[in-house]
């Protein structure tokens, strides 16, 4: 394993140089604001008629329509959603300036050759750990999420130089910077996210609070038990790994977890993880994707609606709806 720090990084090779931030949304905010308040020259592109336009410009930066905003820029980063990136590629790409680079917070669609990269281009991958506003707080407190770097590319000889620069602007080699490749980073982020952290998660939540409900607990006390409860674990796993959980927990919740969480997750839903593997490892679930918003993502929007009626989204609400110093 590689991993880059802050004494890796040449500040020097981006001082003077342009860096255009496309998309203002989770990650390109706190990208773009975090490569300013770095002392860098950004500009953000974006479409003249999109939401995030006014938001980009009352936070201070300089706002052009994408095809405007990469001339000049000796880096491009696709920071819009996955599905959007191919086409503004091509919008962009007769204005890309020679020899510059190509940044993606998420390998998708060099992974899956949705994007064919200008050969003369720099093609690299900084790609935090961390949602975009986790990724903005951090920075402002001094601190940084740790993220991924990968060098597709290296048509200028200083490709990793470039990126490292940049995750640094981001304030990502502070927390440290580790070595992947486009595919490591795509496949296991797809995976990460639909098999644990927010497919498995929620579905594990879901599926607890229906066996209570039917089992004829309260829907409030089963909302406190899967649902509200959850957080305070995942800071213990988050701060010291299973051993501070286990230290926080009771002997009682403790010998429950080694008794009855193999039970949960057996050997079935293993092999539903490796299913699931199988289809983001072969291209079945990007495909799957590309097509679903060829046809408008109505699927998506249905799937969406019907897990947001969830009975367990309306206890949650009016119980959260007493907890005044949430944000909601
Ligand atoms: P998002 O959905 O939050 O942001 C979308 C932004 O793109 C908005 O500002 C929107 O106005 C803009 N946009 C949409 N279509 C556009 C177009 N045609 N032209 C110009 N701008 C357009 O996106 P996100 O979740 O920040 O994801 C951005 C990238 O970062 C993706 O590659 C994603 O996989 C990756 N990523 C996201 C997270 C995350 O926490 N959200 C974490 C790591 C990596
Ligand atoms: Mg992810």
């Amino acid at each position: 394993m590689q991993m880059y720090t802050e004494k890796d990084v040449d500040t020097a090779i981006l001082a003077g140089k342009r860096i255009a931030i496309l998309g203002y949304g989770s990650q390109g905010r706190a990208h773009a604001l975090n490569l300013k308040d770095s002392g860098l020259d950004v500009v953000v592109g974006l479409r003249p008629d999109g939401a995030s336009w006014p938001k980009a410009k009352a936070d201070g930066l300089d706002v052009k329509e994408p095809a405007e905003a990469v001339k000049e820029a000796a880096i491009t980063a696709f920071l819009t959603p996955d599905m959007v990136q191919a086409s503004l590629y091509e919008t962009v790409q007769p204005n890309l300036a020679e020899g510059s680079a190509i940044l993606f917070a998420h390998g998708f669609n060099i992974h899956y050759k949705r994007i064919t990269p200008r050969a003369d281009l720099d093609v690299v991958l900084i790609a935090p750990k961390g949602p975009g506003g986790l990724v903005r707080r951090q920075y402002e407190e001094g601190h940084g999420v740790p993220c991924l770097i990968a060098v597709e590319k290296d048509a200028s000889g200083k490709a990793l130089a470039l990126a490292l620069a940049y995750a640094h602007g981001i304030g990502g080699a502070r927390a440290g910077v580790i070595a992947t490749t486009f595919a490591e980073e795509t496949e296991t982020d797809l995976f990460g996210e639909q098999a644990v952290l927010c497919g498995g998660a929620t579905e594990l939540v879901v599926a607890g609070f229906e066996t209570l409900v039917e089992a004829g607990y309260q829907p409030e006390v089963a909302y406190y038990e899967c649902m509200h409860e959850l957080k305070l674990i995942v800071d213990l796993l988050h701060e010291g790994g299973l051993k501070k959980m286990h230290q926080f927990i009771s002997d009682t919740a403790a010998y429950g977890d080694l008794v009855s969480g193999p039970r949960i997750i057996d050997a079935h839903v293993r092999q539903n993880m490796k299913d699931v593997l199988s289809d983001i490892q072969d291209g079945t679930f990007a495909n799957n994707w590309i097509k679903e918003t060829e046809n408008g993502q109505k699927e998506y929007r249905r799937m969406m609606n019907e897990d947001l009626a969830h009975p367990i989204e309306k206890v949650g609400a009016a119980l959260r709806s007493q907890m005044d110093w949430l944000d909601n």
